[in-house]
């Protein structure tokens, strides 16, 4: 059990059945994890959290995943989307706050074209060019992902949701598939994008073994984010009887996360926050480094509904921004107002700014 210690802290890298034996027997090494965690967070960012404004800017979506509310199969969801005006609105208000990240997030939604994306980052880097643009909109093709980069975007995430394809088969219907996805993460890696990849902790069905998985894909694809929150069930979906993801385990996974991808930016995800009322909290004492607080109005907040109770504190966006400072301050953590790019990117000199 040392050994196995030893070699994370020295190699920040294990193998498919170390890390199977390391969530078999979780409860061991739960805490020297998490130390190991808190020490390389402390070395690689001090107390500092970044932040990124997140705008859903809709949810009518094409897909019909066994998980997520906004389901197309799902009558009940009430759809909207933004127009270029209203995001560039939430932008400004973000702006104001002191956000210098913006993601836009949606459904799978053929009306947003590609000229319509390529148009909305155009105008966010026109309007805020010491801003970040983090796209997730999910699988599209290359020259999509192509022509928004070229418009200036500099992020993108796409969560894997798991590195098993049985698994995958599990959680999506037939006419989705797998390799597509992982095929996406790496067009969007080949483009120079930041890329996100991630799982949901206790989809259904899922193993440690799946888990073992994603950890060896993690590791290798060396993704510059990654998302990892609780499933949550949604009542509207095939899935609304399943049981929602373990807090402990997923704040375990942040924990392996940040040792064995040093820098990698690691938001303490809402899901968290929901399933938890100090998720966040937790998350970035758990070695997150990344808060997600949300810039949509609010009749879009309450619609983009992924999952059961999602958190939506109804606060204004400067009073939500300035609540969360406090309860990170209160942890012992500074909120910082720059982009936060990856390491790697500042480096080698790929950002803008
Ligand atoms: N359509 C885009 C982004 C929207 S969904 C895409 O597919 O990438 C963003 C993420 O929310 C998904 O990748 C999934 O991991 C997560 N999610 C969806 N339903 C959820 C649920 N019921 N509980 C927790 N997370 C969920």
């Amino acid at each position: 059990m040392k050994n196995l210690l030893t070699k994370l802290k020295n190699n920040q890298k294990l193998c498919y059945d170390e890390f199977l034996f390391l969530l078999d027997n979780r409860e061991l090494f739960a805490d020297e994890i998490a130390k190991m965690a808190r020490q390389t967070q402390r070395q690689n960012f001090g107390n500092k959290v970044f932040l990124r404004g997140l705008i859903e800017f809709g949810n009518c979506c094409q897909n019909d995943c066994y998980y997520c509310g906004i389901r197309k199969s799902n009558k009940n969801a009430q759809r909207y989307r933004l127009d270029k005006e209203q995001i560039l609105s939430c932008c400004k208000v973000g702006y104001q706050v002191g956000y210098r990240t913006f993601v836009l997030q949606s459904g799978e939604d053929a009306f947003f074209t590609t000229d319509k994306i390529t148009d909305i980052v155009k105008s966010i880097k026109t309007n805020f060019p010491d801003c970040a643009v983090t796209l997730s909109v999910g699988e599209r093709p290359k020259s999509d992902y192509q022509a928004w980069h070229d418009a200036g975007a500099d992020r993108y995430l796409l969560r894997h949701e798991t590195a098993d394809q049985n698994h995958y088969a599990l959680l999506h219907p037939d006419d989705m598939s797998w390799q597509n996805r992982m095929d996406c993460l790496q067009n969007l890696r080949d483009i120079g994008y930041q890329v996100g990849c991630g799982i949901m902790v206790g989809s259904p069905y899922q193993t440690n073994e799946h888990i073992a998985k994603d950890l060896v894909f993690m590791q290798q694809f060396a993704p510059e984010m990654v998302g990892i929150g609780p499933f949550i069930p949604h009542n509207d979906t095939p899935f609304a009887n399943c049981k929602s993801g373990s807090v402990e385990l997923t704040l375990f996974l942040l924990s392996l996360v940040r040792v064995i991808l040093p820098d990698v930016l690691l938001p303490a995800t809402t899901a968290l926050g929901t399933a938890d009322k100090d998720g966040r909290e937790r998350g970035i004492l758990a070695g997150a480094n990344v808060c997600m607080p949300n810039l949509s109005p609010q009749h879009a907040k309450q619609k983009y509904t992924l999952y059961n109770d999602k958190l939506c504190s109804g606060a204004e966006s400067a009073d939500e921004h300035e609540q969360l400072k406090t309860k990170l301050k209160n942890i012992g953590y500074d909120v910082v107002t720059n982009r936060g790019d990856h390491k790697k990117f500042i480096q080698e000199g790929k950002t803008d700014v």
